[in-house]
């Protein structure tokens, strides 16, 4: 029998009725025919509410911990499910990620998976279980503990199902019912695409559009995995949603396909350090292996011999990042003379594969964001995106003046 994926995030789940309605969802797409993989989510809020506990007790975490804790949330969801299906009379059972087993890399709050064997589970759908609920976000370590796959980690728990059972189609139902030229809670002209790019997607997604976990992307590229979005509230068809696909099966687009935001991120400034060869290395080794994902970084121009060096990360590594400068400087590694933390500041990109053949989408940006009387702390850009760091407090009105200037309420 053909294999479907569907996976429903924390909103869809969020109490016994909507399980239900979930749970009704699926009902239908085993009626076509399908044995289907369930993915869930915890239960919305029951994630943030468990990393609250881990913080609360211990602010500088044991990851494997803190993985312990939060993947509970995933676990109450499956059985629920399952539950529910069998009210129904629907042969399901649910299944932890160790159980299946989805075996991943001991990163621990941000692991990679590795491999989905699919024996245990085929030969549950060969002895006549329809669906298998499994938990999302978690899997296992070679060392036997449990992993987490970072927030969000459900959407990539679907889409590697999807590519090990080699499923027709891997469809993430959430609260919005589809993938918007923004995020619609900042922009309500925000317009709904019917297609769009991988590439696209994935900038999007790790540029902060939270619709999909940015690996889960990744995952659906490389593996060539038909993947939808759509909502889990409104009634939904075959063509409902928004299908994440190949460049080529998308006819027209507009140059900038979207616009995406990242509120929590903070600007660390390292003022006067040597510029020498070797000091990135020795400044962002250590960033590294504390865990603190940078993602911006600038190097002024440098004057006698030393230099100020910027970059950004999310705001709460921003104490991480702080022992890790610290401890560098203690042991003489680098030498600086202050490290300033600015954790007001948010990030704004415009996205879309048009750029590559389409010049002055950058000046475009600068110039509507100056007539904003926004200013402008860090930019970066690449191939197919443009990135900047403004003061939080003007994230919804840069993305509002920008959505509005390349027109994306208007379809190509
Ligand atoms: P789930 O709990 O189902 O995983 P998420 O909250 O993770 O759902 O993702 C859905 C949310 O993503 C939407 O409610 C919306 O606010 C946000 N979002 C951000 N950018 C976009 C976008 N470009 N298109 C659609 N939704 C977006
Ligand atoms: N529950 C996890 C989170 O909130 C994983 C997910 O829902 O995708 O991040
Ligand atoms: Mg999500």
């Amino acid at each position: 029998m053909p294999t479907l994926v569907m996976k429903f995030g924390g909103t869809s789940v969020a109490t016994l009725d909507r399980i239900k309605r979930a749970a009704k969802r699926i009902g239908v797409e085993v009626a076509r025919g399908y044995d289907v993989i369930v993915i869930v989510s915890a239960m919305s809020g029951k994630t943030n509410e468990l990393v609250g506990w881990v913080e609360e007790v211990s602010p500088l975490f044991d990851a494997r911990e803190y993985d312990a804790i939060v993947s509970s949330g995933e676990n109450v969801t499956a059985g629920l499910m399952a539950l529910t299906l069998q009210e129904m009379g629907v042969e399901a059972r649910s299944w932890q990620g160790w159980q299946v087993p989805l075996l991943t890399t001991s990163a621990h709050a941000a692991a990679r998976i590795n491999e989905i064997p699919t024996d245990n589970l085929n030969g549950k759908f060969a002895d006549g279980m329809r669906v298998a609920v499994v938990a999302g976000f978690q899997g296992i370590s070679p060392e036997g503990r449990i992993t987490t796959l970072g927030r969000g980690g459900s959407d990539t728990t679907a889409v590697a199902f999807a590519a090990a059972f080699k499923a027709e189609r891997c469809d993430i139902y959430t609260d919005v019912d589809g993938v918007y030229t923004t995020d619609p809670r900042i922009e309500d002209k925000a317009r709904k695409l019917d297609r769009i790019a991988y590439e696209e997607m994935l900038e999007l997604a790790s540029l902060g559009a939270k619709v999909l976990q940015t690996r889960s992307v990744e995952l659906a590229m490389r593996y060539r995995v038909k993947l939808r979005v759509l909502s889990s509230f409104d009634e939904q068809d075959e063509n409902s949603g928004t299908l994440v696909c190949a460049e080529e099966e998308i006819v027209e687009s507009n140059v900038v396909a979207g616009v995406a935001c990242q509120r929590d991120e903070a600007k660390m400034t390292l003022v006067s350090v040597a510029d020498r060869p070797g000091i990135a290395a020795a400044i962002f080794v250590p960033l590294s292996e504390a865990g603190v994902n940078v993602d911006m970084i600038v190097q002024n121009i440098s004057e006698d011999g030393r230099t100020d060096m910027t970059f950004s990360c999310p705001v709460d590594q921003v104490a991480r990042a702080e022992k890790a400068m610290d401890e560098a400087k203690q042991s003489g590694e680098i030498n600086f003379h202050d490290l300033i933390a600015d954790t007001d500041v948010a990030k704004v990109s415009v996205v879309g594969i048009g750029m590559r053949s389409h010049a002055g989408v950058a000046a475009k940006m600068f110039e509507v964001l100056s007539n904003e009387g926004i200013n402008i702390k860090v930019i970066t850009t690449s191939e197919i995106k443009i990135s900047v760091l403004v003061d939080r407090k003007y994230m919804e009105l840069a993305v509002q003046a920008l959505h509005d200037a390349f027109e994306l309420d208007k379809a190509p």
